[in-house]
């Protein structure tokens, strides 16, 4: 089977388990997945910090029982937390950094600061 660079897709010609044509290739194929995973990070960072920005607001501002809706409408991604916790009776705490949130029912949430 012929193998073919990773990065330009050309001929190999040398050691088996060689992988690139040259340095040049073998760099920017790994600067592009640094990149990537990069990329993917900052947008779940971004998801956490806009969560924990909209819990701040209503905490902040003492109105701690928010509804889903209202959450929802401020653009919170449900999908994004730091850590849960479930208790014995299998109440589940969400954690977002430094603020958490559980449901009271199915369409409000309590918000505390830990
Ligand atoms: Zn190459």
């Amino acid at each position: 089977m012929e193998r073919k660079c990773l990065e330009c897709g050309e001929p190999l010609v040398g050691r088996s388990d060689k992988k690139f044509c040259c340095d040049m290739c073998r760099n920017a194929w790994h600067n592009k997945i640094y990149r990537n995973n990069n990329a993917f990070m900052t947008q779940i960072n971004n998801k956490l910090a806009q969560n924990r920005r909209i819990l701040e607001k209503y905490y902040e501002t003492g109105e701690t029982k928010v509804s889903r809706v209202l959450l929802e409408e401020e653009r919170f991604d449900f999908f994004y937390f730091t850590s849960f916790e479930r208790n014995s009776s299998g109440k589940i705490t969400y954690h977002c950094y430094e603020y958490s949130y559980s449901p009271v029912n199915s369409y409000n949430f309590i918000i505390l600061r830990n």
